[in-house]
């Protein structure tokens, strides 16, 4: 007998994104719509600029959030620096990797990869032999491969671009408010980062910053006032209107120069769970994070399930385990979220069918969460017909919980 229940608040989202978001950032989207030339609404956007400094651990000018998801805050950093036939490095380990290589090769770049197997991260002299031999204007990578659940390391990256005189531009897309992502001690040009993952807000928004050596490039390009001349564009014009940075800064200036319709809804949520990071700390925050993987880990490993990968190199906050042999992927996520309402997530590419995605992020990142998608997981896997080691995973757990 099934019935169906449409009440989705019982749901446990344990994906690397979208996840749950904090009670009081979706009362803030229900707070009645301003004009976005409102006094009140300029308010909003500079509490949002210095609330964004303080997540991405920066004191560039530029820090505000693009109306898209994630990856319009990629799009609109590489269009408006890359210029066709400009030289861009991208060191692939994971699917966003080859994201970032479609975007560079769609502006024209002349793009350069280099690869690793799924499940790995570059070594940072790699990088810098590769960066020796090729000379390029851009080097771009991904910190937190969601896909791999592998974190790269950039600090020495950071600092080789800066001394080479190479732009670095990292997506953070599924690090930043959760993970260490420090824009200026690391000498980071340019950061993306994304709300429907550690930040904890829905997804819709790409907060990004930037700083001089970037905006230098922008300012050179912008030729003649927007839209308000018939021969606005030139050959070297940021080639998306909507992605354009040099024209969307100037909208997050005292000037508010009009480009597009604010988001309204979206930044009261954006400005709402940034406020929650400030409040909670992001030290503190990244330690929490931290601390329930742990559980997780704990839990997992007293299960008997395998996990992908070294530990070296992990993302705390995404933990990925094997799918047992013989085991149907797909049908385990759906008791799991039919029977329980505990969503984990599949894979992509060489990893589809063969691994699960467990995301603990942001709000979703709490001891109930880590709790029940361990009971869940354990339950549906003997349903399934695993041999787990019965009752060890939510007692290690809750030991780790106890003790600590
Ligand atoms: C989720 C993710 C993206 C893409 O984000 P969208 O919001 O789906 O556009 C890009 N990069 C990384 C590392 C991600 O985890």
């Amino acid at each position: 007998m099934s019935y169906t229940d449409l009440n989705t608040s019982l749901r446990t989202i344990m994906t690397p994104g979208p996840v749950e978001v904090d009670p009081r950032v979706l009362r803030a989207m229900s707070t009645p719509i301003i004009g976005q030339f409102d006094p009140e609404f300029l308010t909003i956007m500079n509490d949002t600029m210095d609330l964004s400094r303080y997540a991405f651990q920066t004191t560039n000018q530029r820090a505000f959030p693009i109306n898209g998801t994630s990856r319009a805050g990629i799009e609109a950093v590489l269009c408006s620096i890359i210029e066709p036939g400009d030289k861009v490095l991208i060191p692939i380990f994971g699917r966003f990797g080859y994201l970032l290589t479609e975007i560079a090769g769609r502006c024209g770049a002349d793009v350069h990869t280099m690869e690793k197997e799924w499940g790995e991260v570059f070594d940072p002299e790699e990088i810098q032999a590769e960066i020796k031999k090729v000379n390029p204007k851009i080097v771009t990578v991904v910190h937190g491969e969601t896909s791999t659940g592998r974190l790269q390391p950039l600090k020495e990256l950071g600092n080789f671009c800066r001394e080479n005189d190479v732009l670095f531009v990292v997506d953070a897309v599924a690090t930043l408010g959760g993970v260490e992502v420090k824009t200026d001690d690391w000498n980071i040009d340019a950061v993306i980062a994304g709300t429907q993952k550690c930040i904890g807000s829905p997804s819709g928004m790409a907060p990004i910053t930037y700083n001089d050596r970037v905006e230098k490039i922008l300012l050179e390009r912008k030729k003649i006032e927007r839209g308000l001349s018939s021969d606005s564009v030139n050959e070297r014009s940021i080639q998306s209107n909507y992605l354009d940075l040099s024209q969307i800064q100037d909208y997050w200036t005292s000037d508010r120069l009009n480009h597009h319709t604010e988001a309204t809804s979206m930044l009261y949520a954006l400005r709402e769970s940034l406020r929650l990071i400030k409040e909670e700390g992001l030290e503190t925050r990244i330690e929490r994070h931290k601390f329930h993987e742990g559980a997780l880990v704990a839990g997992l490993q007293a299960m008997g399930v395998e996990l992908f990968g070294t530990a070296e190199h992990k993302m705390p906050v995404v933990t990925i385990i094997k799918v047992p042999e013989g085991v149907d992927e797909a049908s385990v996520r759906s008791t799991m979220i039919q029977q329980f309402g505990v969503e984990i997530a599949g894979a992509f590419g060489p990893l589809q069918g063969k691994v699960w995605r467990i995301g603990s992020m942001g709000y979703s990142c709490r001891k109930n969460n880590i709790l029940r998608v361990i009971g869940a997981l354990e339950a549906t896997l003997i349903y399934h017909g695993v041999k787990v080691n019965r009752g060890d995973a939510l007692q290690a757990a809750l030991e780790f919980y106890v003790d600590k």
